[in-house]
């Protein structure tokens, strides 16, 4: 019936459903917001101005800078053949020959001839007012003539104001490759225009340009005439088909960005943000468009909030574990202090007295039995008195190790308060539980002592009673269970009082 073993697991039982438990969860659920709230706020606020930055600095810097370097090139490209162009129509035996009634075609064949292949121009030519014949480097071609589609050229140069054009050819487009003619006055000795030179190549500049900046993911460089007619673009089935306003996100826009000479703009084309910029190219009168999408331009600052989320979320993870369990430690501290008498380690008067209660809740709910043993060491202050209160204690840590050692697992065993100890048990009644009483007497009675003082030797009594039918609180037990032990101490102590047997004899 006795067992040996430590009543475990009823502080557990007993602080399971005790407010700590779900302070802590608030408590943990309430700082990891505020982490979140906060961490969350502060990245997304950092990522907007960074991404703003980036997007700033892309579209306010390197995109221009793009389109300057482009038109750099561009220009450095059209530098030579221009002044060539522009010395051929200043040349002074050009404009003699011309002047002497044009006679001998060879001599202008060939001076046109040594230009073309000097410069590596594809070709090199010059065209008489007088005579409307067209010279260029492999002889005398043709006469112009105004109501030809291909000659009107002339004519459009020859009313000009500006002494020179530079004109591109869209027909001889091919693989981006662009055909550019510089078109120069030629004027005699007082000013008076005879005529057209000028020379046609190739403009290596735009086909190396475009073909750069195709498959770069990141900049989309493309031109297009004021009209809005795409003239170059890395995708060359769009070059002179299409026009800009046919572009994917680009019909409100297109009239603008067509008309800027230096522009700013964003268009969305399906779900992608663009950022474009345009620079006019007043050399081929083609505005010349530099554009990337927000995600590239932004990329830098939503890699930094994914590693910072990563990071943060890590970090605030870890937080919670650590406050959860620094918590944990301190409430099974307080749990433990607040349930557990020091002096003895048995449980205190606060949980037996839980315990008590929920036991006759149960043994009111399921009519099961209970049985109650109050414990009082016998003229305990008379040893305290002679040895010393610091003995006294050490007959209670004594008496404690030996109760322990005898109650069952499942009986809760509590010191009572002073010198006087409890055990209650759950299925037990009265007569089962005067016999558990008796067998602890026996083991106080032979062993409670205190090996380096000889003298003490103490017992203890005890007083039983069972909780009955029909009562709804424990007070009775325990007024019963205090009746017997009053009574074993009257009957001379070291001895066990059932309530039952007591009342059998009248109640004392
Ligand atoms: P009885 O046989 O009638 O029980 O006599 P008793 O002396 O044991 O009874 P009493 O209730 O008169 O004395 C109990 C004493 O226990 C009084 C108090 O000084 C002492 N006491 C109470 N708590 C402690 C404690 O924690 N340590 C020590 N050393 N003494 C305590
Ligand atoms: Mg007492
Ligand atoms: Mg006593």
């Amino acid at each position: 019936m006795l067992m040996t073993g430590w009543p475990g697991g009823l502080t557990e039982r007993l602080t399971r459903f005790m407010p700590l438990k779900s302070m802590r969860s608030q408590l943990i659920a309430s700082v990891v917001t505020v982490l979140v709230v906060a961490f969350l706020g502060i990245n997304f606020l950092n990522y907007h101005l960074a991404s703003n930055t980036l997007k700033q600095g892309v579209v306010e810097r390197e995109l221009p800078l793009t389109g300057d370097t482009i038109y750099s090139e561009i220009q450095a490209d059209l530098v030579r053949p221009t002044l060539v162009s522009s010395q051929m129509s200043n040349n002074t035996f050009l404009r003699d020959w011309a002047l002497n009634g044009e006679e001998d075609p060879e001599q202008v064949r060939r001076f046109l001839d040594e230009i073309r292949t000097k410069y590596g121009f594809f070709t090199a030519f010059f065209i008489s007012e007088k005579t409307h014949r067209y010279y260029h480097f492999t002889g005398v071609s043709k006469t112009i003539d105004e109501q030809d589609p291909h000659d009107v050229w002339y004519f459009r140069v020859r009313g000009m104001a500006e002494d020179y054009e530079i004109s591109v050819d869209p027909n001889q487009q091919q693989d981006n490759r662009i055909t550019v003619f510089i078109n120069f006055k030629v004027r005699d000795y007082a000013g008076n225009f005879i005529g057209v030179t000028g020379v046609g190549l190739e403009l290596d500049a735009l086909a190396k340009i475009v073909d750069r900046y195709r498959g770069d993911f990141r900049r989309n460089v493309y031109f297009v005439e004021r009209s809005g007619r795409i003239t170059l673009h890395p995708d060359s089935s769009v070059a002179y088909r299409r026009h800009l306003a046919d572009m994917p996100g680009m019909a409100e826009i297109a009239a603008e960005v067509a008309d800027s000479n230096r522009g700013t703009f964003e268009y969305g084309a399906g779900d992608k943000a663009v950022l474009l910029t345009t620079r006019y190219i007043p050399e081929l009168q083609w505005v010349l468009l530099v554009e990337q999408r927000e995600t590239t331009a932004t990329a830098a600052a939503s890699h930094g909030l994914k590693m910072n989320i990563l990071i943060g979320v890590a970090a605030i993870l870890l937080t919670g574990l650590i406050i959860g369990w620094i918590i944990n430690r301190f409430q099974r501290r307080l749990e433990f202090m607040a349930t557990t008498d020091s002096l003895t380690g048995l449980h205190n008067r606060q949980v037996f007295d839980i315990a008590l209660t929920q036991a006759v809740e149960r043994a009111i709910r399921s009519k099961s039995k209970l049985a109650l043993i109050l414990i009082d060491i016998d003229r305990f202050k008379a040893a305290n008195d002679r040895f010393g209160h610091m003995v006294g204690d050490r007959v209670l840590q004594q008496a404690a190790l030996l109760l322990r050692g005898s109650v069952r697992k499942a009986d809760v065993l509590a010191r009572w308060g002073g010198e006087e100890f409890t055990v209650l048990m759950e299925n037990c009644g009265e007569a089962e539980a005067v016999k558990a009483a008796e067998e602890l007497r026996r083991r106080i009675a032979e062993d409670l002592r205190i090996k380096d003082i000889p003298e003490i030797h103490m017992t203890a009594s005890f007083g039983v009673a069972s909780f009955q039918l029909g009562e709804d609180s424990a007070a009775p037990l325990l007024l019963r269970a205090d009746k017997a032990l009053y009574r074993a101490k009257e009957l001379g102590r070291n001895r066990v009082a059932g309530f039952a047997g007591i009342a059998d004899r009248g109640g004392r």
